[in-house]
């Protein structure tokens, strides 16, 4: 990668930047302000980082940055935000983590895009600290969750709430919310956070928690990177299990599986214990299922009467679960999955299990980002008391009859009160909701496809009043993004004015920042 530093002088670094350009669509503006010259050397322009740094997993929005820092400090974050800041005429600026973001919410038009794996790169040991007693880990915001999970199982020890996929940056998912089968039962990776270094849209480095810059703290938190960027979390700590036994159960009836589905979550969702600590669910398609990347383990043999159940049905629907145990015996834990699955209010089609390493749970989803492939997700959070309208209006209608679906489509319930309302994640109001991640992956010319089927979903569920919450939302208009928040919207406005009054950051996300 060229550095900027290597090209140009430094004399001309700077008067460069004070120039400001007329836009030209598809072109790079310069900066309208002086860049603090100590950045000199982490500040890149040549074409492979601008190109790095304007696209995404999503690889549908394409918005080119003036520059982009590899910081190597958080020292070096400051000092960007402080320019933009101090400057008559602010730019903006994204985190981004680890650029998996669907539709260049990690962006900056003709702004800088701060690029994380900087500061990952310095792999200074201190950014993943453990702790025993007290027990927590001190994570710097730029660490992936991977690399989180490596440093603490040499421990004996692991966070309690997960995503699916663990190459995504802390920061990345702590300003969304963080879900996973774990979330019935330990709340969202929001949920599990202690205290944070955050640097604002000031330039200022503030640690808060919830009795310290308390504001702040719940801002950050599922606020999609609009009051500050997350430098270290303090994260809660379980211990590591040994193994996991895993099941699949499928079932041809909806309301059987959800019925299941909040069977499990009622029954391990709210003591403690070990038994079951991850619960998903999703749909068995005609077409695109099973996925590479998704983890289905129907055998062979079984391949062909599944197929003809789906074939039958249209769609089937897979309950996941999993218990990890420590120093039980795999035949005392098969005895124990056996019991959990008697207590089911309905004959499930097919069970499989599976017994696998702890780490080969966690890690169980395994992608490469291809650049011919783009990702036209949508992923909702849909109330309990309308799901059957939503399978019947969703999946039974749009979804098969449109017949494009490519990818995992996710279905699994939670319950709100392991959020905190405080945080500004936007949720359904419903003691239990349920999220719906529908993953397709299409070809980069395609996916106008998706995205009209996306809209198609979203306007039958406005005009059938079944009020979902966008999970990892993509808005166009400010309107759509009050009603998203509802009720937070005043305190997430409050919360921008007082951490980010110049709204420099995050412009990705269009909230405050027609981008
Ligand atoms: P980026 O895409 O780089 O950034 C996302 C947003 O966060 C941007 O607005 C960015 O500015 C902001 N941001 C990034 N770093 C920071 C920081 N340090 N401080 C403040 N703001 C910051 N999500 C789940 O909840 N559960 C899953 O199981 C799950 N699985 C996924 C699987 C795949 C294959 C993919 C592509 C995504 C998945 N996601 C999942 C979604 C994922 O959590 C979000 O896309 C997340 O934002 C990606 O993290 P990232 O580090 O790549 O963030």
């Amino acid at each position: 990668m060229a550095c900027w530093n290597s090209l140009i002088p430094r004399v001309i670094f700077v008067s460069l930047f004070i120039t400001l350009f007329t836009s030209t669509p598809g072109k790079t503006e310069p900066l309208a302000c002086p860049l603090p010259p100590e950045l000199a050397d982490r500040v890149h322009v040549d074409p492979a980082a601008i190109e790095s740094a304007s696209t995404d997993y999503g690889n549908i929005v394409h918005n080119k940055p003036a520059a982009v820092l590899y910081p190597s400090s958080v020292q070096d974050i400051s000092s960007l935000i402080e320019a933009s800041f101090t400057c008559s005429t602010p730019f903006g600026i994204s985190s981004r983590g680890n650029g998996h973001s669907t539709h260049g919410q990690d962006m900056a038009n003709n702004g800088v895009v701060v690029d994380m794996k900087g500061l990952r790169e310095q792999k200074k040991r201190d950014r993943i600290f453990i702790s025993k007693r007290p027990l927590f880990a001190d994570v710097g915001g730029e660490q992936l969750w991977i690399d989180v999970l490596n440093a603490t199982v040499k421990e004996g020890l692991a966070p309690v709430s997960w995503t699916d996929f663990l190459e995504l940056s802390v920061g990345g998912t702590l300003s969304n919310a963080g879900i996973s089968g774990q979330t019935f039962r330990f709340g969202p990776q929001i949920s599990n956070v202690y205290e944070l270094d955050v640097v604002t849209g000031k330039g200022e480095l503030v640690t808060c928690s919830a009795n310290n810059n308390s504001e702040l703290f719940y801002g950050v938190l599922g606020g999609l990177g609009q009051f500050g960027i997350i430098t270290r979390a303090r994260i809660a700590l379980g211990l590591a299990f040994k193994r996991v036994l895993w099941a699949q159960i499928l079932y041809s009836n909806f309301s059987a599986f959800t019925i299941d589905q909040e069977h499990f979550i009622a029954t391990h969702g709210r003591r403690p214990g070990n038994d079951i600590s991850y619960l998903e669910g999703g749909l068995v398609l005609d077409n695109g299922t099973p996925n590479t990347w998704r983890t289905f383990f129907f055998p062979a043999a079984d391949l062909p009467k599944i197929s003809s159940l789906v074939k039958q049905h249209g769609i089937i629907y897979s309950l996941e679960i999993a218990r990890s145990y420590e120093d039980l015996t795999e035949k005392t834990v098969e005895k124990e999955m056996k019991q959990f699955i008697k207590g089911l209010s309905s004959v499930p089609e097919y069970i499989y299990q599976k017994n696998v390493s702890f780490e080969e749970f966690l890690t169980r989803v395994q992608i490469q980002v291809q650049k011919n492939e783009s990702h036209p997700w949508l992923n909702l959070f849909i109330p309990k008391s309308v799901i059957s309208d939503f399978d019947s209006g969703v999946f039974r209608d749009i979804v098969l009859k449109r017949n494009i679906t490519t990818g995992p489509v996710l279905f699994y319930p939670m319950f709100r009160n392991k959020w905190d309302d405080r945080m500004s994640a936007a949720i359904p109001d419903e003691d239990i909701f349920y999220t719906a991640g529908l993953l397709y992956t299409s070809g980069i010319n395609d996916w106008q496809v998706y995205e009209d089927q996306n809209k198609a979903i979203l306007e039958f569920c406005d005009k059938a009043g079944i009020n979902v919450k966008q999970y990892l939302p993509n808005h166009a208009t400010k309107n759509e993004w009050i009603k998203h928040f509802g009720s937070k919207w005043t305190d997430f406005e409050q919360r921008k004015a007082l951490f980010d009054p110049k709204m420099i950051l995050s412009p990705g996300q269009r909230i405050f920042n027609n981008n």
